[in-house]
């Protein structure tokens, strides 16, 4: 076998670019459409304050809705577990990773979504992207919400499943695809309990009814609902996260004992990573108690969401998530700055995170927020929009 015109360097047949400058590109190219975003170091403590860019705010950007992240009960827990079994888990959950408090807080997961068991994953992500792919494969069918998070999204490509989006909340719309679907494999329909953007709930009776008919199976993403929101959820599959209302880190997956098992072996973002460490696995345990046990605490946000959408008059909110569309994304973070004068911290939220021409403020109501800032908050917004 002879090669013919090999040439001495393969780089010479193609163009190239330097790493810098590829980067340089497409940034240019982000900041063209208003749309690159930078790091802003954010130091937050107690209260929703956060101190930024030298300056002291209040913030209605966090998830943190019950003020958890910042509770002295929790972060001892933490500390407590970090002295007994130090910084890290040593290894993945399947080698020597298992720490003890891993089952003591999936139990109480279960119990709190009434499924027979549950799993604990680095983080709601990496829930997601080792979960979908262990329900479906290439041949599937995936029908998710046209809102669903992107980690959503990422882990239904991941699995190889044909994709098809249903229009948002829209029973009908799904059903008519799911006539359409032909398949000899399984269907997966997923949704999320609370919508991280818009702050709506999904319709999950219906869904699963629907799911129901069709032989599909249904999966929810309860990441913003957890300890705020909870409707009746008859989804056999439910996964949320621990960094939100919880106010720690890492994400789970209730459901049956088997699939527990199933993910436990397969889910690849399970198996081939290291367990959580225990500082964040005690700050989980207490935390995980204190939503089970303080409700006045999920209540205490919900009201001061609904005083703030009362004030400007606002459709009453159906979580702690209330949106104000702006529009065009600069639009959107000139308000951003002006709050910032103030003293509150709203960021604007832009495309790609959600669709071209709905660049908002998302603002986000906690435990922790004081009525009189909210009621100063929406003096500033009035003043903002009049000007
Ligand atoms: C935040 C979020 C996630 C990811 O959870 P993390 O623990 O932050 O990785 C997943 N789904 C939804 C709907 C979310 O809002």
């Amino acid at each position: 076998m002879t090669q013919i015109n090999r040439p001495a360097n393969p780089a010479e047949h193609r163009r190239t670019k330097s790493i810098a400058s590829f980067a340089t590109e497409k940034l240019e190219a982000l900041a063209a459409k208003g749309l690159r975003r930078t790091l802003t170091p954010t130091a937050r403590s107690g209260q929703s304050k956060a101190l930024r860019t030298g300056r002291d705010l209040i913030s209605f950007s966090d998830n943190d809705y019950l003020g958890l992240s910042t509770d002295p009960r929790v972060i001892e827990a933490g500390i407590s577990a970090a002295k007994q079994y130090g910084a890290g888990s040593g290894a993945s959950r399947l080698v020597t990773g298992d720490n003890p408090l891993n089952l003591e807080i999936e139990t109480k997961l279960s119990t709190m979504k009434g499924t027979e068991a549950a799993l604990l994953f680095g983080s709601g992500y990496l829930a997601n992207v080792g979960t979908i792919p262990t329900l479906a494969r290439k041949g599937d069918v995936i029908l998710l919400d046209a809102l669903v998070h992107s980690c959503i999204h990422a882990g239904a490509r991941l699995s190889g499943a044909d994709i098809q989006i249903f229009r948002h909340n829209d029973i009908d719309h799904a059903r008519t695809i799911l006539e359409q679907v032909r398949t000899n494999g399984n269907i997966l329909v997923i949704t999320e309990t609370v919508f991280s953007m818009d702050g709506d709930s999904a319709p999950l009776s219906a869904l699963s009814v629907l799911c129901g008919e069709f032989g599909a199976w249904l999966m929810t993403d309860d990441a913003h609902g957890l300890g705020v929101f909870t409707q009746e959820n008859p989804a056999p599959i439910q996964m949320g996260t621990l960094s939100k209302a919880a106010g720690v880190y890492g994400g789970y997956v209730c459901g049956p004992n088997e699939f527990i098992q199933l993910l436990q072996n397969r889910a690849r973002s399970f198996v081939y990573t290291t367990g959580l460490p225990p500082f964040v696995l005690g700050a989980i345990n207490a935390s995980l108690d204190i939503i089970a046990q303080e409700k006045t605490l999920g209540i205490k946000a919900m009201e001061n969401a609904k005083l703030f959408c009362r004030m400007l008059n606002l459709p009453p909110p159906t979580s702690t998530i209330v949106p104000l569309i702006i529009g065009e994304a600069d639009a959107a973070m000139a308000f951003s700055a002006a709050l910032e004068e103030n003293g509150f911290l709203v960021t604007a939220i832009r495309p790609p995170t959600v669709a071209a021409g709905t660049a908002r403020l998302r603002f986000t109501f906690s435990a922790n927020h004081r009525q009189e800032d909210i009621k100063r908050l929406v003096g500033c917004i009035n003043e903002a929009r009049t000007t």
